[in-house]
């Protein structure tokens, strides 16, 4: 019996973002993927709704305020999908050995410091809380702490290809010096027309009761063993992406 040859399927569609149209065309094959395998598609498509977003942002006459060199958003409680876990993890084992130290040290110590300060079974909760007023307690108290994230270097990110779709989609047009103090009477962020990233927390997650799919970026090693155990299982890539692509477009 000879084993059976892959297929390609082609996925051709058109959605409409704000009041843009992308067009997409790719080749899939049958074969079944992890999630974590088609990340560069759902960042590359987040970056085109980011960029849609702020040219509309700019034709009704608001600034981006986001500059390189400016980390201020970088010290906030980040999400990261279970499927984002997994390729840091891989990212962080690729790099050269002393770079692998000192971003594991830092996870230590921002981890060290969130159970000094007693916050780290509320960090835990964040994984299965579904009230947006808790939610926004902690993310107020972690940012107080003020804890750098681990990847950060010379107040720019060093994995700036491969960071989190939450950290693309957030944009701000209020002053900079905001983003200190993340009140949301005084943050405005720009308002995007789809977010992908929460559509990837669904598809990562097995029972949204107990697993919202993502968990804060701060416990990504801490967590490594039950986020590699814990994937959504594999499917076939072409299905991932129908199921995306209806998410996006519903
Ligand atoms: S991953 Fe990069 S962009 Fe995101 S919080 Fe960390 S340093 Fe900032």
């Amino acid at each position: 019996m000879t084993a059976q040859e892959p297929q390609t399927e082609t996925l051709e569609t058109e959605i409409r973002i704000g009041n843009h149209s992308i067009r997409f065309s790719a080749q899939f094959s049958s074969e079944e993927v992890g999630l974590h395998e088609l990340l560069p598609l759902f960042q590359n498509i987040t970056d085109k709704v980011v960029d849609i977003a702020a040219a509309e942002a700019s034709e009704q006459g608001e600034r981006i305020s986001c500059r390189s060199g400016c980390s201020a958003c970088c010290s906030q409680l980040v999400p990261i999908s279970k499927a984002e876990a997994v390729s840091l993890l891989k990212l962080i084992e690729s790099l050269p050995g002393a770079r692998q130290s000192e971003i594991k040290s830092r996870f230590e110590y921002n981890m060290a410091v969130l159970e000094e300060a007693g916050l780290l079974d509320e960090l835990e909760q964040t994984a299965s809380d579904h009230d947006k007023e808790r939610l926004r307690s902690i993310g107020l108290k972690y940012f107080r702490l003020d804890l750098p994230c681990p990847f950060l270097r010379d107040q720019s990110c060093s994995i700036h290809p491969y960071r989190p779709l939450s950290c693309r989609e957030f944009l701000v047009v209020s002053d900079p010096g905001y983003c200190a103090d993340p009140d949301p009477e005084h943050v405005k962020n720009v308002a995007l027309p789809k977010t992908v990233s929460p559509i990837i927390y669904e598809m990562c997650s097995r029972d949204q009761s107990r697993d919202r799919g993502f968990i804060p970026l701060v416990r990504l090693l801490a967590d490594a063993e039950s986020l590699l155990a814990g994937q959504p299982d594999p499917a076939p890539a072409v299905a991932w992406v129908q199921r995306f692509f209806k998410r996006l477009c519903g």
